[in-house]
């Protein structure tokens, strides 16, 4: 793509009309556009053919629709679970992972799920999770959100129909971006697929929350908490100083009471830091506070960023453990589930996404 053209990948509609009027073209030709684009997901312009032969070749001069250029992808001998490295038009590389459903789930047929990032690297620091290892480099651009979408579709069997924002990176951090791509995927012209199948995980920007929650968004939220001690979870995640614990629950009860819906709280248990009795009775207080479900999250081993310090030093909870901590949860009329990790052998699971050196070379 030569840098004068305009690429129209995540450009919402009005952009599109903008773009197209100033072409001397009608309007409504951005409408077509744009549901070549998202809703018939054609990649080159010869495919839209109900544009004239004169403004196809036109927008080929003028316009690009990007997409990533190489596609590396590594698939899970357990359960078939696809983690994709797909590289940037800056050379900068990220990981999309295509999740497999548990073969037991009810809708395993019918269910896949990818799982998106929102920035190369993410700034956060969080003590457990691998993406940190690489630092921040940048926001991804909507086009970019969007393209690991519309790549991972277009090389999957089945389609995709649930959308978790829990890859690389902090979604509240490139908030606009996000919610542009957002706006893509939910809208029936575009994407379609409906916000109730599309999860976005923060590790906790108050402001974010309350502001998701004043624009009336219909997507999932969901909170990666992992203790409810500030002490404890300033270890595991730096950005606990800045929003602290009461701060994050009390966005979240106006999240809740401002759009009625439930709330996903993320809870990894390491072995001996926050799985005792006294963690149980924390978390169910605070899930008395608004509607939610908790996830309890196996630990998946970070050992291949060589972790240091507090990281070097977590170990998930063993099977019996979560199990119990699971069935205490549901004695005090906690709805919990513990998450099903997919793709462990190609470090495709929760918080295992970081590219590896010797995927750059
Ligand atoms: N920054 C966002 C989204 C990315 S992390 C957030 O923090 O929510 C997505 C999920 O993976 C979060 O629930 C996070 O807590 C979890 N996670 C991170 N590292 C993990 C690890 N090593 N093992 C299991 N889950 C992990």
């Amino acid at each position: 793509m030569t840098a004068s053209k305009k690429n129209i990948i995540g450009s919402p509609l009005q952009e599109l009309e903008q773009f197209v009027v100033s072409l001397n073209e009608p309007k409504y030709r951005a409408g077509q556009i744009y549901q070549w684009l998202y809703k018939y997901r054609v990649r080159s312009f010869d495919e839209m053919t109900n544009l004239s032969q004169l403004l196809r070749e036109k927008l080929k001069d003028v316009a690009a629709i990007e997409q990533f250029s190489v596609a590396t992808s590594q698939t899970s001998h357990i359960d078939g679970t696809v983690k994709f490295l797909f590289e940037l038009s800056d050379g900068k590389k990220i990981e999309t992972v295509l999740i497999a459903p548990r073969a037991t789930a009810v809708d395993a047929d019918e269910r896949m799920t990818l799982c998106i990032s929102t920035q190369v690297g993410c700034p956060l620091d969080c003590r457990f999770c691998a993406t940190a290892s690489m630092g921040f480099i940048r926001n991804l651009t909507a086009a970019e959100i969007l393209n690991q979408f519309l790549t991972a579709q277009h090389l999957s069997k089945k389609p995709i129909t649930n959308i978790v924002f829990m890859g690389m990176g902090e979604p509240m951090l490139n908030y606009s971006n996000v919610m542009t791509a957002m706006d893509i995927m939910t809208d029936q012209n575009g994407i379609g697929i409906s916000p109730r199948r599309i999860t976005i995980s923060t590790a906790g920007y108050a402001q974010q929350i309350r502001k998701m929650a004043d624009e009336d968004r219909k997507m999932k939220l969901a909170l990666s908490l992992h203790s409810l001690r500030n002490d404890v979870r300033t270890e595991l995640m730096p950005i606990n100083k800045k929003f602290d614990v009461e701060e994050l629950l009390s966005a979240l009860e106006y999240y809740q009471k401002k759009t009625k819906k439930s709330v996903m709280l993320e809870y990894i248990l390491f072995n001996g830091i926050n799985d005792t009795e006294a963690d149980i009775h924390a978390l169910v207080k605070a899930t008395k506070r608004f509607e939610c479900r908790v996830n309890l999250i196996p630990f998946h081993s970070i050992e291949f960023t060589n972790p240091q310090g507090i990281a070097a030093q977590l170990h998930g909870a063993s099977q019996e453990k979560i199990m119990a901590f699971w069935r205490r949860l549901k004695a005090h009329g906690v709805t919990a589930f513990i998450r099903h990790s997919a793709g462990i052998d190609i470090d495709a699971a929760c918080g295992q996404l970081a590219v590896k050196e010797e995927a750059l070379v």
